[in-house]
Order: C-alpha cells, then sequence, then structure tokens
C-alpha cells in the first residue's frame, strides 16, 4: 500500500531545498521498492498569506489528517508577514493540533564538514536531543498585573502533566535502547527551579526503572549547554523539557558545522496524527532564489520519514550516501556554506545517484 506524504515547502528556501528532498526520496524509493505517494499543498506560506488574510485555508486539518507524514520545507518571509504570524498559522499549528510531542534532532558531525568546536572529527559528535514540545515552558498561562506602572508585574506558568513528562521520557528511553551506547542525559535545573524540575527529576528516575540496560545521568541546563561545547563525545540521547530542549536542539546541530545540514522530525509516536519532517534552518530570505541553498537538511529530513514509515535500512542509505558525497569533497558539487562552488541542484543530484546506486 502506497504511503501518502503530504508536501509543504513553503517559503524561500524552501521551495529550492524541496525538490532536491524529493529527488532523494524518489531515488530511495525506488532502490528499496517502496511505495510513496506525494501530494503538494500550495498553503502554509507568505504568498497564501497575503492572497487569503490566513496561512491555511479552515479545513487544513481535515485535508492533511489521515496522511501518514508531512514533508516541510521552511515557513516565513519577514518583510512580508511577520514571523508570529507566518510560525503560528502553519508550522506551530501541525505540531499542536497533530500531537507532535516529539521534536527530534539529530547531531552528527559528518565528514568533510568544519566543526566550529576546535579539533573535532565525525565520530566525537553523534547524539539525538529529544525536546519535548506540547507543554512545559512555552503554555500561554499567566498575566500581566500594573501595566504600564512602576508595579508592573508579569507572570507566566510552566506546566508539567505527568503523561507528558512520561511519554517524552518513554520516547527517549527507547530511543537509548536502540543505540550501542545506551546512554541518556537529562537536561534539569532543579537546583534553582524548585517545582517542576524536580519533578522532571522524580519521573526521569522511575523511567529509569523500566530502563536498567540503560546509564542515566543529569546535567543543570547551564554546565549542560558548556558540555555539549567541551566535551559533545559524552552525549548519546539527550531529553529536555520544551525550552531546554529548544536551547540545546540549536546549540547541539550549531556544534556539527553548518545549519543548512541539520535535520529535525516532530513526532507522533503513536501515529493517531502525521509527523512533520523539516530542515532546522528556516527560509533563510538572504540566499532565497539563488539557487544555492545546501538541501542536505531537506534529504536528511526525508531520511528521517522514512524511518519513521519503518524503512531503516533506506533511511541508512540515505544518510550514507549524503555521507558520501560530502566525503568526496567535490568542490564543483557541494554548497558554498560548505566550501564548495556548486548549487542546491549539484549537490541534490549527486546525493540522489549515489542513493541509486
Ligand atoms: P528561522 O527564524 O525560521 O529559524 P532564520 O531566518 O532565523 O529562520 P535561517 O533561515 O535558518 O534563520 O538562516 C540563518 C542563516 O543561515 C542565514 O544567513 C542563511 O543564509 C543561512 N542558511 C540557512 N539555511 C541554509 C541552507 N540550507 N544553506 C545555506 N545557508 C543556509
Ligand atoms: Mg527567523
Amino acid at each position: 500500500m502506497a504511503h501518502r506524504i503530504a508536501v509543504i515547502a513553503g517559503d524561500g528556501i524552501g521551495t529550492e531545498v524541496m525538490p532536491e528532498g524529493l529527488r532523494a526520496l524518489d531515488a530511495a524509493a525506488k532502490r528499496f521498492d517502496i511505495d510513496l505517494e506525494f501530494t503538494t499543498f500550495e498553503f502554509g506560506n507568505c504568498d497564501y498569506y497575503l492572497e487569503h488574510g490566513k496561512m491555511m485555508p479552515d479545513d487544513w486539518f481535515e485535508q492533511l489528517k489521515d496522511f501518514d507524514a508531512l514533508f516541510y520545507g521552511a515557513v516565513g518571509w519577514p518583510d512580508k508577514v511577520p514571523d508570529h504570524i507566518s510560525l503560528w498559522g502553519s508550522l506551530l499549528q501541525f505540531r499542536r493540533q497533530f500531537d507532535q510531542y516529539i521534536n527530534l534532532r539529530p547531531c552528527k558531525l559528518m565528514p568533510g564538514i568544519k566543526s566550529p568546536l576546535a579539533g573535532r572529527e565525525p565520530g566525537d559528535i553523534d547524539f539525538f536531543v529529544v525536546r519535548e514540545n506540547t507543554e512545559g515552558e512555552y503554555s500561554s498561562i499567566g498575566g500581566k498585573m500594573f501595566e504600564g506602572t512602576e508595579r508592573e508585574i508579569v507572570v507566566q506558568e510552566t506546566v508539567m502533566s505527568r503523561t507528558g513528562v512520561d511519554r517524552v521520557l518513554k520516547y527517549a528511553f527507547d530511543l537509548a535502547q536502540t543505540r550501542p551506547r545506551k546512554k541518556l542525559t537529562s537536561a534539569t535545573k532543579s537546583n534553582g527551579i524548585s517545582i517542576t524540575m524536580p519533578y522532571w527529576d522524580e519521573r526521569v528516575l522511575e523511567m529509569a526503572k523500566q530502563y536498567p540496560d540503560i546509564s542515566v545521568d543529569k546535567f543543570h541546563i547551564d554546565i549542560l549547554t558548556a558540555n555539549f561545547v567541551l566535551h559533545p563525545d559524552w552525549f548519546d540521547v539527550v531529553v529536555g523539557s520544551n525550552l531546554f530542549g529548544d536551547i540545546l536542539s540549536d546549540l547541539g546541530p550549531a556544534c556539527t558545522g553548518t545549519i543548512g545540514i541539520a535535520p529535525s522530525a516532530n513526532i507522533n509516536p503513536e501515529g493517531k496524527f502525521p509527523s512533520l519532517f523539516e530542515p532546522v534552518h528556516g527560509s533563510a530570505p538572504d540566499i532565497a532564489g539563488k539557487g544555492i541553498a545546501n538541501p542536505i537538511g531537506q534529504i536528511w529530513s526525508g531520511a528521517m520519514m522514512l524511518e519513521h514509515l519503518g524503512y531503516k535500512e533506506a533511511s541508512d542509505a540515505m544518510v550514507a550516501a549524503i555521507e558520501e558525497v560530502l566525503a568526496e569533497g567535490n568542490q564543483s558539487v557541494l554548497t558554498g556554506d560548505i566550501g564548495g562552488k556548486g548549487t542546491t541542484k549539484t549537490l541534490g543530484e549527486a546525493i540522489a545517484d549515489t542513493i541509486a546506486k
């Protein structure tokens, strides 16, 4: 049976890297005999907003909910539409309405890519950040008092539910279970945040009882960010609340070189709703329209999508092809952000050809 994929390219370089993501997926589908059926949607971008006064049609949920996955480019064109409108009107709606409570980002230093951390080689950095994506610090509960006066007070609450915390922890422990090192690191700040973070720590200890073969440690977020930079080789699976996960899931990929190659997944693990796969980078208006954006973030996100759909071998082959093309280091193929003189297309084609062989 065909796997139905909804494709939303979005804005800026999203529309340029998406064709390369699809090219790579086509190559993998052919080689591994996977039936993928793509349906493109022309909403969820700023031009749609300028025409309709909203980012998506009112029935977007109905239109998308039965797909097996969403393959997504990037959204935003700040000169035309403020970021909070474009983001809240599309991507954040998907994350919330489709209960994509896991945000997953691999942080892996690839061959031929220079890490900003001096002396780091591929193999030194290879871990996942698992971010809680639906609650925690990003609640809208709170308010203002005495606004505009000297006595002004603002409050915003953190919300942690047992279900919400346990489900992200379970996902992270399960992931650690599949990794050779079987190691899980929890981000906390229970020395300063005295109610929610000790609760998080408690749930980690409770969950750990069900995973006796996983070695578990925890770091306060301040020293943890320092250790990402000083000792990235310590980490295997790192799990954090919405805010801490947000910070770590930008810092982790940053340690692996260019933002152009980092992939991500927003996952509803039960499969009740479609999960969404997108590059970490945004729409990059500064380079949009030039055909020079690095397509690897999009292609790698496609690989994550195949793994999610149950095709681990095909997914691994896509990542291996990315590694091979990077290792070859052909200047005329690679994009400018990784030291080449090529284009989105030359790099996309080289990877698709490598997947195909
Ligand atoms: P967002 O707010 O959506 O995260 P942003 O505008 O803050 O987006 P990006 O769009 O990711 O950030 O761009 C940040 C910088 O990285 C820009 O200078 C951009 O040109 C560069 N960049 C982003 N993606 C790529 C890519 N795929 N290839 C090359 N350079 C990229
Ligand atoms: Mg931005």
